[in-house]
This record gives structure tokens, sequence and C-alpha cells, in this order.
């Protein structure tokens, strides 16, 4: 079955935006009604990976938590492995980490030191680009573990918090705008 796929509008006016949540001060940007809509859901994974196809990504990287969704579902369309950049204690076995700052307070991610392979293309993908203090860390731990980093995708960019220049020298796609 062929869909129409959903426009950057679409998904945006699905996109619930919480005010001052989890803290004071922050517009929290809700993607659970885009996940729970089957055409938005399925047209985002899409959208995300639509420059590449099959055997041309080794491996999609997600981050801890929202990012796994888009990541993993982008894994299976690319029929590529998918990797897990974890909030610090969480993964099992040994890890790198990296400390970083975000949009609301400080924090430790961390990867398997043996997740990724030198030389293996990845594609990087979290949910919302911010003021890309994690996916600077992400892309940090994949880096050094010899990834090769194709592009770094998210659903949403808050393009005011210029998370971008954090990300200087990796191409980046984000399929909506605030
Ligand atoms: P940053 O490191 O500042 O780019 O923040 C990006 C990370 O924090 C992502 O993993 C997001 O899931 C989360 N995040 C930051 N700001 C928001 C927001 N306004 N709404 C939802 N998630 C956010």
């Amino acid at each position: 079955m062929t869909q129409k796929p959903p426009t950057p509008t679409e998904i945006s006016q699905a996109i619930r935006n919480i005010p001052d949540f989890p803290k004071p001060g922050i517009q929290f940007k809700d993607i659970t009604p885009v996940l729970a809509d089957a055409r938005l859901f399925s047209g985002s994974i899409d959208l995300l990976t639509e420059r590449f196809k099959p055997g041309e990504v080794d491996a999609v990287v997600g981050i801890d938590a929202r990012g796994f969704i888009f990541a993993a579902a982008a894994a299976m369309k690319l029929r590529a492995g998918f990797v897990p950049v974890r909030k610090k204690g969480k993964l099992p076995y040994q890890t790198h980490e990296q400390d970083y700052a975000l949009e609301y307070g400080n924090a430790t991610i961390a990867i398997h030191v043996d997740a990724i392979k030198p030389g293996e293309r990845v594609l990087l993908v979290d949910d919302l680009l911010a003021t890309g203090g994690t996916a600077a860390a992400a892309a940090a731990l994949v880096k050094r573990l010899g990834g090769q980093i194709l592009e770094i995708g998210f659903l949403i960019e808050l393009q005011f918090l210029n998370g971008r220049d954090r990300l200087k020298g990796y191409p980046i796609r984000s399929l909506v705008t605030y």
C-alpha cells in the first residue's frame, strides 16, 4: 500500500507543545502524536532515510530515549544495525563516555566500546536538535570508535538555539523547524 508522504506542515501540526515541561521556560515538543499516527510515523522514517539506499549505511545510532524510536525504525528500513547511545550507567558492557550540557541541565552519555567498527558508515538520529550539545557528544563518541558519520537526522530543529553551530562539518537533516 502506498501512502502519500506527509509534508513537514502535517508533521509539525501533530507535534504538541507543552509549556513549562519539564521545567519552567521550556517549551517541550511532544512527538507522541506523530508516533501514534501510522502515516506520519512511517513517513517521518521515509524522510529521515531518503538520502540512503539499503546497504549504504552500516549502523544507525540513536540517542536515548526518543531517538531510539526513530533510529531503530530507520535501521530496519536501511537494513542497517542499530546502536544505542545511552545515558551514563545504563549500558551493561564497557563504555566510552562523553559529558555535555543540554538545554535543561548537564548529562553524560555512553556507547559500548565495540558498538561501531572503524570505518563503519553511520547515520546518527535523535528526535530534536536544540543547542546541539547532545548530538555533538554522540557524534564525538561515534568518531572515537572510528565511525564515519554520513548524516545527523532530527525530526525537529529549534533553529533559534543554533544547534547546527555545534555540529559543523556534518550534514544535518531536520524535518520540521521552529
Ligand atoms: P540539545 O543537546 O540542547 O540539542 O538537546 C537535545 C536533546 O534534549 C534531545 O535528545 C531532545 O530529546 C531533548 N530536548 C531538548 N529540548 C527539548 C524540547 N524543547 N522538547 C523536547 N525535547 C527536548
